[in-house]
């Protein structure tokens, strides 16, 4: 593994960190200067603007084709601008569920078409997408999904709920898992589809978070009717009753590299700050250079995951582990920030909003407990 940069990568670097600083700056000054959060109506407006902006530079999904959106970049610059963009303090991305989860799995398995007809509105953040997989009765226990498709002539009828969707609310399009073989049992007879959410019988009905953001969605089906071409290319991702191949593709991509050491890196920079304006004791010092060492670590662990998917392998059960270090370092990070604020904490905004989002981290994109079922059951094999 060569950890160095190349003189191109070194000048992509330069040419975003030039672009970033006078774009957030007149974006902010677009929206007035108060900025809210992603998970809320107004947030997601904000956000949709300085979407449409990072799209008309290029730097949407820096790593995608061309001809879809992208910069004909690779993973190493996807990292690159994963630093600056977080070291920026850049919002969070809106576009995300769509980029980094459906995405990858659309690249393994959709078809020509579908890409032509999905990527470069995702890119655009012209169709916001999120992920309908969870339902009242299938968590942890995906293989339970019970919402149904049934064929008809010209496509689908659905029924059934989701919940936990995140931004379903303020989303135009979901993809999601059915059962469409009403005989099958577990990861066999489920159908992986791309449904845009205004179809008649389909009810989408946001719900409040911890913090207050109206950040999930419950979305009902009810004999709503969905036609082969509602998505261009076809609405069935991968083949009908293979949608297992497609989660499988789509939560590799989810836990091992949604979550960029970037992010982790500038929070791990902000915390050293902290530390140092609050006078931190001989402790928090210690604590908040582990923790920092622990961001360091995550970033060297994804450059080598990123080097195996250069050289053309795939990411296995080992994005269980990138995902137990990712969702455990939040919640260190900012737990650490929480005690050197004090009470003070009460009244901070981000360290304290960024500590409840933390605390969630192991619970989506698959409980912890899941994860390290797998990596027992997988990496260790260890016996069940
Ligand atoms: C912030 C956030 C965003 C989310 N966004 C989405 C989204 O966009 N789309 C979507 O589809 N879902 C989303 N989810 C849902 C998330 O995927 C589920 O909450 C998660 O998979 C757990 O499922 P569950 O809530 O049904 O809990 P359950 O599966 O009922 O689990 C309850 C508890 O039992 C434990 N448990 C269950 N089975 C086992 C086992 N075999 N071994 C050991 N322990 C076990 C779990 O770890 C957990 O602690 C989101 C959740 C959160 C918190």
């Amino acid at each position: 593994m060569d950890l160095t940069w190349s003189d191109e990568q070194r000048a992509f670097r330069a040419e975003l960190r030039d672009w970033l600083e006078p774009n957030l700056a007149e974006w902010r000054q677009q929206i007035g200067g108060s900025e809210f959060s992603g998970d809320t109506r107004q947030g997601v407006a904000q956000q949709l603007a300085w979407e449409r902006r990072l799209y008309a530079a290029g730097w949407s999904a820096v790593w995608w084709p061309r001809r879809y959106g992208g910069r004909d970049g690779t993973l190493w610059d996807w990292l690159i601008f994963e630093e600056e963009y977080w070291r920026a303090g850049a919002p969070q991305r809106v576009t995300q569920n769509g980029i980094q989860i459906l995405a990858p799995a659309l690249f393994e398995l959709g078809t020509p078409a579908q890409r032509d007809a999905v990527l470069p509105r995702m890119a655009a953040a012209a169709d916001l997408w999120c992920q309908g997989w969870s339902e009242p009765g299938a968590g942890s226990d995906l293989a339970a999904v019970a919402s149904r498709a049934r064929a008809v002539d010209g496509g689908w009828v659905l029924d059934g709920q989701k919940t936990w969707t995140t931004r379903g609310a303020f989303c135009t399009h979901l993809f999601g898992l059915f059962r469409s073989d009403p005989d099958s049992q577990r990861h066999r007879g489920l159908t992986y589809l791309l449904v845009p959410l205004d179809l008649d019988g389909i009810t989408v009905r946001g719900f409040g978070r911890l913090d207050g953001d109206e950040g999930f969605a419950e979305v009902f089906f009810d004999g709503a009717f969905l036609p082969d071409d509602a998505v261009g290319g076809g609405v069935v991702l991968g083949e009908p009753g293979r949608g297992w191949d497609a989660v499988i593709a789509t939560a590799g991509a989810e836990r091992g590299l949604l979550r960029s050491p970037g992010r982790y890196q500038a929070t791990a920079s902000a915390l050293i700050e902290l530390a140092a304006a609050a006078g931190a004791d001989r402790q928090s010092r210690r604590r908040a250079a582990e923790a920092w060492m622990k961001a360091e670590a995550f970033r060297l662990r994804t450059l080598e995951t990123v080097t195996v998917l250069d050289e053309g392998g795939a990411v296995g059960a080992e994005a269980s582990l990138a995902k137990l270090w990712w969702s455990e370092l939040d919640i260190e990070l900012h737990e650490l920030a929480l005690d050197l604020l004090g009470p003070e904490a009460e009244l901070e905004g981000p360290w304290s909003k960024g500590h409840q989002f933390a605390l969630a981290g192991p619970i989506y994109a698959g409980t912890n407990e899941i994860q390290r079922n797998i990596v027992a059951e997988r990496v260790l094999g260890l016996p069940r």
